[in-house]
């Protein structure tokens, strides 16, 4: 196993050729197994249990739950035989071992995990013959959007989405079972994902559409979202006017949520420009999380820097023929520039004490500083 020590992956590990992030803490597992053991242990009150743990994969499961199992009970183990050299989806298994009498008994299956739910075939087929009082299904995780089949799971302590996990007993081709907590498979792509900065007027957009095709990402303009839906006259765009029509900023959760729809359109996307988001620490904290749900991170925010009067002249001139009306007034351009430096500006601290932050000088030909911006992200 290998720890990657990057700040900003912190404790990836690596089990043969996949890598994991951390995903459920000790601490959660913990509770999730004291709550079922007292759960359980409420359901059978005085009688005696059988727990049967199912290996290997529940053996640290097993271990930990009838420690905590505040009443006498029965501990047995079945394993799961897979034969080695048959490789489909359906690959034959068979459940072997229950030695012992358990006729007339309470019996809890445990369960380290659930998915498709193939094994309940095996344990309703073994526990069929066995005469038991009444059979119950503990799994400490289950995958809900997994599981194809019907029989009733009567205790489930954490449900997780269909993603591979290791740790807890679980393995990953043999390692993985000794860790105490649990991690989620991480996908390895490596995408460049980058803020594009600036005040209005900066030439985020201009830049952009180079960067786009050099480094064949895809650029989202929360700006250009926002004009589109009132061209088409939606009701984000109805609702999104009446800020912009002032140079306010747009709500953060509407902003949000359609920057969250914009990249899941474009799920195959090798990166992406953010242009004109985040604007404000929570949009910036939502992008984050985002990017982490797709095993990613923003690399850098790159920031046009220019001065205030060069950017009130470009936006008057661009004005005379973009059409855009919040282009078309002073008052309305320095109440831009100055939502710009209130709300906005507070992100160059968030990215540079993550070390992100490349601040580029915004003025010159568009050539100039399209070398200037293309020589931060070589770097990278
Ligand atoms: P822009 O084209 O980036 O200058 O954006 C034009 C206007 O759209 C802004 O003045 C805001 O009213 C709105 N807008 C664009 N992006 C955002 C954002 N990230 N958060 C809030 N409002 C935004």
């Amino acid at each position: 196993m290998f720890i990657f020590a990057s700040p900003n992956e912190k404790q990836v590990i690596k089990l043969h050729d996949k890598y994991f992030k951390p995903f459920i803490s000790a601490e959660e597992i913990d509770e999730a197994v004291s709550r079922l053991a007292v759960e359980i242990a409420e359901d059978i009150g005085d009688e005696i249990p059988v727990f049967v743990g199912i290996l290997n994969g529940s053996f640290m499961f097993t271990s930990d739950f009838v420690k905590k199992y505040p009443k006498p009970c029965e501990v047995t183990f079945i394993k799961l035989a897979s034969y080695a050299g048959i490789k489909s989806s359906e690959d034959i298994q068979r459940l072997i071992g229950i030695t012992q009498d358990l006729t007339g008994r309470t019996v809890v299956v445990l369960e380290d995990i659930i998915d498709s739910g193939r094994t309940m075939d095996e344990v309703h087929r073994i526990f069929e013959n066995e005469k038991v009082k009444s059979l119950k299904i503990a799994t400490l995780f289950f995958k809900p959007e997994a599981y194809k089949k019907d029989y009733k799971l009567h205790y489930v302590g954490i449900e997780i989405p269909d993603k591979f996990i290791v740790g807890y007993g679980l393995d990953y081709d043999g390692l993985g079972r000794d860790i105490p907590e649990v991690y989620q498979i991480k996908k390895t792509e490596h995408m460049i994902n980058l803020v594009l900065f600036g005040p209005p007027g900066a030439g985020k957009g201009t830049q952009a559409n180079y960067l786009k095709d050099k480094y064949d990402l895809v650029h989202i303009s929360t700006g250009d979202v926002f004009r589109y839906n009132i061209k088409n006259e939606t009701a984000l765009g109805m609702l999104a006017k009446s800020y912009m029509d002032k140079g306010d900023l747009v709500p953060d959760q509407v902003t949000i949520d359609m920057l969250n729809a914009e990249v899941e359109k474009n799920a195959d996307a090798k990166g992406f420009i953010f242009d004109g988001f985040p604007r404000t620490s929570a949009q910036a904290e939502a992008l984050d999380a985002l990017m982490n749900s797709k095993d990613s991170e923003i690399k850098a925010m790159i920031a046009l820097e220019v001065d205030d009067d060069i950017l009130v002249k470009r936006l008057l001139e661009r004005g005379k023929t973009s059409g855009r009306s919040d282009d078309a007034d002073e008052d309305i351009i320095r109440n831009r520039i100055k939502e710009y430096y209130e709300k906005t500006a507070i992100l160059k601290n968030y990215y540079s004490a993550q070390n992100k932050y490349f601040g580029v000088d915004g003025v010159g030909s568009i050539e100039e500083i399209t070398v200037r911006v293309s020589s931060v992200i070589n770097s990278l």
